[in-house]
């Protein structure tokens, strides 16, 4: 039966039919995540060999799956292209190519393993039929190793597509004009203290179709990456609604997404923010892979054509960044300075567990709003006895109920102790 022959009535029911029958729902994946999430891959912070290691094994040819090598990094650290399927569509992904961005990465390691294990699955059969992915997992392995954004000569990867001077650059770019991929999905981490829109509440994961020029036009190539995002909002809306935001779509011609788009690839950039104490983005890993498996089955079934794109342009814009901690109003006792009565704010590198933090502002910061707040009224701020105090030192204070700093009452030393953290951190 086509639809060119039902009556208008039908017709009319249509689109809502076929949703039903073709949309697998957000808890269904998180289903199917939970019989396929690799072990291993607990801690968000790895290396690239200890993720290979996880993950080689299994792809082997009778599993479906051909592995090259397109590349190596600034370091020689082998960069890795994994092909499976037989379809007609072209994927390409690829993950941290910003190195202290690992989440996809563990999201991409559940995808392979569940289309490793379950052969059978109907919907991995689907799209077997008709997709072929391409996977490059952790583009960036030299910053991986040091937990860092950038590659090993000091580029940030995804600031390189159009000079393309770092070897993970060329090699992304190579196989993407090797393969003509239709489609790309490009995948980040943001910031944990980026608010959805307006309100307070973090933004978990962030999509943008980026655009192809400064112009901001929606041509084909970019609508397709629209649809797509617009069906993954769909899928992700009744676990995280409220927490998903677009990123600004500001063109940026030094960018991979935006060229990517420009070259023809329909690109879907997400990026993986945070939820309060999920500190080591374990439940984002899951979400992540839900938008990715929701994102491929509507490009499989043509599902993203008919998506209603405003589950995409609705969204929130990302808002405001909320910094991790205020300590406000103790008195604050620098070296040989008099004391003053003020705020003291401070961002952790490792911003989910409160570790590694650094000052990053003191002053009357009453009127900000900020991730944790200690109210130290009435207390007295020191540095520790080898540290500073001052912007962007090294978090290492303490808090006295005496001016003096004898009566000890709290210690920051670089890591929030874990009973100081907000209640969901516990
Ligand atoms: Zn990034």
């Amino acid at each position: 039966m086509t639809r060119s022959v039902l009556p208008c009535c039908l017709l009319a029911l249509l689109p809502a039919l076929s949703a039903n029958a073709q949309t697998t729902t957000a808890n269904d994946w998180q289903a199917l995540h939970a019989g396929t999430r690799v072990a291993g891959l607990e801690s968000r912070v790895f290396t690239a060999e200890h993720w290979w290691q996880l993950v080689l094994p299994g792809l082997t040819a009778e599993r479906g799956f051909a592995v090259e090598q397109i590349g190596h990094s600034a370091e020689g650290r082998p960069l890795r292209h994994v092909q499976w399927g037989n379809g007609p569509t072209h994927v390409l992904l690829w993950s941290q190519m910003h190195g202290d961005e690992s989440t996809a990465s563990m999201s991409l390691a559940d995808l392979l393993a569940w289309l490793g294990n379950a052969p059978d699955d109907s919907q991995v059969d689907q799209l077997r039929q008709q997709l072929t992915l391409h996977l490059v997992p952790i583009l960036n392995p030299d910053g991986a190793a040091r937990f860092e954004r950038r590659n090993a000569q000091g580029i940030d990867i995804n600031r390189d597509a159009a000079a393309l001077a770092t070897p993970e650059a060329r090699a992304l770019k190579a196989l993407r004009d090797r393969i003509q991929p239709a489609f790309g999905f490009n995948l980040h981490d943001q910031r944990p203290g980026y608010r959805a829109g307006n309100s307070d509440l973090p933004t978990a994961i962030a999509l943008l179709a980026p655009p192809m020029d400064a112009s901001r036009q929606v041509n084909e190539v970019r609508g397709r990456a629209i649809g797509v995002a617009a069906h993954i909002s769909t899928t992700l809306q009744p676990a995280l609604g409220g927490r998903l935001a677009r990123w600004d779509d500001s063109f940026n011609p030094r960018a991979f997404g935006d060229l990517m788009q420009q070259w023809g690839t329909s690109t879907v950039l997400l990026e993986a923010g945070g939820i309060e104490g999920d500190t080591d983005k374990q439940q984002l890993r899951q979400h992540t892979w839900v938008a990715i498996v929701a994102g491929l089955q509507a490009i499989a079934d043509g599902h993203h054509a008919e998506a209603d794109t405003r589950a995409y342009t609705d969204l929130p814009e990302n808002g405001v960044v909320w910094p991790d901690l205020l300590i406000s109003g103790a008195t604050v006792h620098g070296q040989g300075l008099a004391p003053l009565r003020t705020d003291v704010q401070v961002n952790f590198r490792h911003a989910l567990r409160f570790e590694q933090g650094r000052i990053s502002d003191i002053g009357d910061l009453s009127a900000q709003a900020v991730r944790h707040r200690i109210d130290a009224s009435g207390l007295h701020l020191h540095a520790l006895p080898d540290a500073q105090l001052g912007p962007d030192s090294a978090a290492r204070f303490y808090l006295s109920r005496d001016a003096a700093g004898k009566d000890v009452l709290w210690t920051l030393d670089g890591d929030l102790p874990l009973a100081q953290q907000p209640a969901g951190n516990h």
